[in-house]
């Protein structure tokens, strides 16, 4: 499986951000085909409201897809059906926000090992794959769980043998 990649206003770079995601061996595993730069997605025709792009609507403008997932970075700010998001993923596509994973007195600097952006955008595309929220189990850590988990470095970051096993 691919994960194809495209880029929505990410003044960033994509290449290093996803060395970053691919640092979390499940990623590794799963994408064993790796990833493919597929340029920058113009969605033309989306109400932006009050600054926050409509996460839904990005996403439904991507190709469907059978055997890979997609997945758009972006700095922009998300919004889901609720309210601000960082990101989401349903359907083998999923989107991710750094917006809120900036540092420097401009809020401009990324760290594109930053683990908690890739934590949220790793559980994201756990969404695209299919998987839920589900109770936290401290034997079994799990990125699925709602409410932050503290991963200590790139390579802990992983999905519980469950939920796992459901998308191999
Ligand atoms: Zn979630
Ligand atoms: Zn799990």
């Amino acid at each position: 499986m691919k994960l194809l990649v495209t880029k929505l206003w990410f003044p960033y770079n994509v290449r290093t951000t996803l060395a970053g995601l691919f640092e979390i061996p499940q990623i590794q595993e799963r994408f064993d085909e790796g990833f493919l730069y597929d340029g920058e997605m113009r969605p033309q025709d989306i109400k932006v409201c009050s600054g926050y792009w409509p996460a839904n609507a990005v996403l439904d403008r991507l190709p469907e897809s059978k055997k890979d997932v997609y997945l758009v970075l972006t700095s922009m700010d998300l919004k889901g059906d609720y309210g601000r998001i960082h990101g989401k993923g349903y359907n083998r596509k999923a989107i991710a926000s750094n917006n809120s994973f900036l540092s420097g007195a401009k809020n401009n600097i990324f760290d594109p090992r930053d683990i908690d952006f890739q934590a949220m955008t790793f559980h994201e595309l756990g969404h695209a794959l299919g998987l839920s929220h589900h109770d936290n189990d401290s034997l079994n850590h799990c990125a699925m769980p709602l409410g932050s988990h503290s991963w200590s470095s790139l390579d802990k970051i992983r999905f519980c043998d469950e939920c796992y096993n459901k998308i191999k």
